[in-house]
């Protein structure tokens, strides 16, 4: 399936909330759903019902756009999460969060998910002193990810910790700017998650 290329304000538009998917400009005025607060297109503004169905893909929508992550790898997620022990439906994020190109966002060595991913597969990117470039790689607790030595002579990526610090960083992650790296210190929980995601809805779906 190919990746989707338009505008992605629209998908912040069509799921009604700010899905930070454009760096630096959602935080500012130009923020596309700030300006244009409904959903695209011609009928955008008309009110329509939604029925329960609808709502529930609309949830799951919202958080494969969140993550960037498409159908097939989002349903081997649901898959894996359901094996695990505890809630499935925070199974799933907590399994999303530990993707390495989340964690590359997090940390703040990219201004977007979709830059951290593109970063990742450019090798910019050390796990435990080892060169990887799998955005799905799911990191454990201990798990070290650090800027490759060549790359810190990239002013962009040497000065993207400070640039990007307008972004908390969550408290099971542990960022050290001096020496260009993070640490995965526990497993994120749901309350370190802050998507506004029902969680629940997406595992009905995926359930039926
Ligand atoms: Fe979404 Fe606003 Fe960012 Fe566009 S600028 S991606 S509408 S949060």
């Amino acid at each position: 399936m190919s990746r989707y290329i338009g505008s992605v304000c629209k998908l912040c538009r069509r799921e009604g909330m700010k899905l930070f998917l454009k760096g630096s400009r959602c935080y500012s005025d130009k923020c596309g759903i700030e300006r244009r607060p409904y959903p695209p297109g011609q009928h955008g503004q008309r009110r329509s019902k939604i029925s329960d169905f609808g709502v529930q893909l609309r949830e799951k929508q919202k958080l494969k756009r969140i993550y960037g992550i498409q159908e097939k790898p989002m349903r081997n997620i649901f898959d894996k999460a359901i094996r695990m022990k505890g809630v499935t439906g925070e199974n799933i994020l907590c399994l999303l969060e530990r993707r390495l190109d989340n964690i590359v966002y997090r940390i703040g060595f990219a201004v977007s998910r979709k830059e951290a991913r593109q970063l990742v597969k450019h090798y910019h990117f050390l796990i435990n002193g080892k060169k990887a470039n799998v955005p799905s790689m799911v990191l454990r607790t201990g798990d070290v990810v650090e800027l490759a030595t060549k790359s810190r002579e990239s002013d962009k990526l040497k000065n993207a910790l400070d640039a990007n610090s307008i972004r908390e960083v969550p408290a099971w992650l542990d960022v050290e700017k001096a020496a260009f790296k993070g640490t995965v210190k526990a497993l994120p929980k749901r309350e370190d998650i802050s998507a506004q995601i029902e969680e629940r809805l997406i595992v009905e779906l995926y359930s039926k």
